[in-house]
């Protein structure tokens, strides 16, 4: 323990004579760059008490102002996806559209006619902006955007099944991640689950059996993110229909990822998708913006007039309901779909949509540049995936940038660590990078990250030239 060591520190209003620090101060405030001096002192008694000498005093600086620059930039921050993890729920799943970009920009900035009916000069609704696309693009009769997908769920439990029953099959008390568990959002809607049918088998005789006067809703949970092989069954979506509008009640699906166009002709199974749920029978569909729509984070809710209708009355809607520059985005991605042009324009489904040899020569390109800067680097055959629970244990082949590196795991650690943080995938000892996910405006920042890195101190690079 060095005692005069500590005495070394000079005390905070000292660091704070610093010129450097005094134009921080001035710049960020007097508040953040005490709190920096402070961590900067503690860190630096810390290191002492654990037998290190006292940092020199530019060191000391350096330290307080890299604390206050972190403490002034946003935590929510750009990040490269070389994942090949398409709809990255941890990394802010789809990436919008130019046209989306713009339209959530203009709409941000000003003005609009949110609820205001221009034609007529008076007070309109929120909710006939997106409606009439939608409508539209599924052949629903009618339609409602709210916050996600899980708030559709929680909303069309509440407003007609509270107090009442609702049937789902054992098989599809699911969990999609990040807590939502079918289970609980029935509990907090105030709906009584009645569970029917086993894990791997459940009949439509299962649900006609549990009908009783309490039942309001037959409802169908799409096993978005796992799958169940072997001797299984499920009741199908006209069955489900059939029965309910036999008994009175609704038929109501949760779709998930709602695809608008059909996954089976890029090489994938097929998503189903809301127009084939409409078409089933389904009184209502739910399914999210983000994920294969490719748009914002909502949630959309399309089907029978009465039923939305009553959606849109219900209060809890007011507490659900999109901002308008959500709107905006929702409005935009979907006319792409309507121009027929979603595959091209959507992010998400230019991703899916990439060809092996398109991939190639991207990733080709940046093997050039990085060997270039001497960096053992190869073209690889590897998997993406669509992520957002869709579609699990479905593959795109794509041809990715392996590196070779000293300790992938730590470069892996490194490149979170640039700015703009890079994520990636480590396979079989090597560092990959998947240009499917990738964006073209990303590449440059990419390369020279990952030289950077490269560069640090501990990555002696094993050049393969
Ligand atoms: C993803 C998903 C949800 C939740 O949707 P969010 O938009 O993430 O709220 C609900 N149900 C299913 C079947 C899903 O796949």
């Amino acid at each position: 323990m060095s005692q005069p060591q500590l005495r070394n520190l000079p005390s905070v209003d000292a660091l704070l004579q610093d010129h450097t620090l005094r134009d921080l101060a001035h710049r960020y405030g007097h508040a953040i760059v005490v709190d920096a001096c402070r961590g900067a002192l503690d860190a630096a008694r810390a290191s002492i008490l654990a037998g290190a000498d006292a940092p020199m005093p530019a060191l000391l600086i350096d330290d307080v102002r890299e604390r206050a620059e972190r403490a002034v930039r946003p935590s929510l921050a750009p990040v490269i996806n070389a994942t090949g993890v398409i709809i990255h729920t941890n990394l802010g799943r789809a990436p919008l559209s130019e046209d989306t970009l713009a339209a959530m920009r203009t709409t941000a900035q000003g003005y609009s006619n949110l609820e205001y009916d221009l034609d007529a000069g008076e007070r309109g609704s929120r909710h006939a902006h997106a409606e009439s696309i939608i409508t539209r693009l599924t052949g629903a009769e009618a339609a409602l955007v709210v916050n996600n997908n899980a708030a559709a769920v929680m909303l069309i439990l509440a407003a007609f099944a509270r107090g009442k029953h609702a049937i789902v099959s054992r098989g599809q008390l699911v969990e999609i991640g990040g807590g939502f568990r079918i289970p609980e959002v029935m509990q907090q809607s105030g709906a009584t689950l009645i569970e029917v049918g086993t894990t791997n088998r459940t009949y439509i005789d299962d649900y006609a059996r549990a009908v009783t006067d309490a039942t309001t809703l037959l409802m169908r949970v799409h096993s978005s993110n796992f799958k169940v092989i072997g001797f299984t069954h499920e009741a199908t979506l006209e069955e489900l229909a059939a029965l309910a509008h036999s008994r009175d009640l609704l038929c109501v699906d949760d779709l998930g990822s709602g695809a608008l166009i059909d996954t089976s002709a890029y090489g994938l199974a097929h998503e189903p998708m809301p127009q084939e749920s409409l078409a089933a029978g389904a009184d209502l569909v739910s399914f999210s913006g983000d994920k294969l729509l490719g748009g914002p984070q909502a949630g959309i809710i399309v089907g029978k007039k009465s039923a939305v209708d009553a959606l849109k009355k219900y209060p809890l809607t007011r507490a659900l309901r999109v901002d308008k520059v959500t709107l905006a985005g929702v409005q935009a991605t979907l006319l792409h779909y309507l121009k027929n042009e979603a595959a091209k324009k959507i992010p998400v489904w230019s991703m899916i949509a990439a060809t092996p040899e398109e991939l190639n020569a991207r990733a080709q390109k940046w093997v050039e540049r990085l060997r270039a800067a001497k960096l053992d680097a190869a073209v690889i055959d590897a998997a993406s995936t669509v992520g957002g629970g869709s579609l699990p244990g479905e593959t795109l082949p794509t041809r990715a940038l392996a590196l070779t590196v000293a300790s992938p795991d730590e470069f892996a650690a490194r490149l979170r660590q640039n700015v703009p943080a890079i994520v990636v995938r480590i396979e079989e000892g090597r560092v990959v990078f998947d240009p499917r996910t990738v964006l073209a405006v990303e590449e440059d920042a990419l390369l020279a990250g990952i030289e950077r890195v490269a560069k640090m101190r501990g990555f002696d690079m094993r050049s393969s030239i």
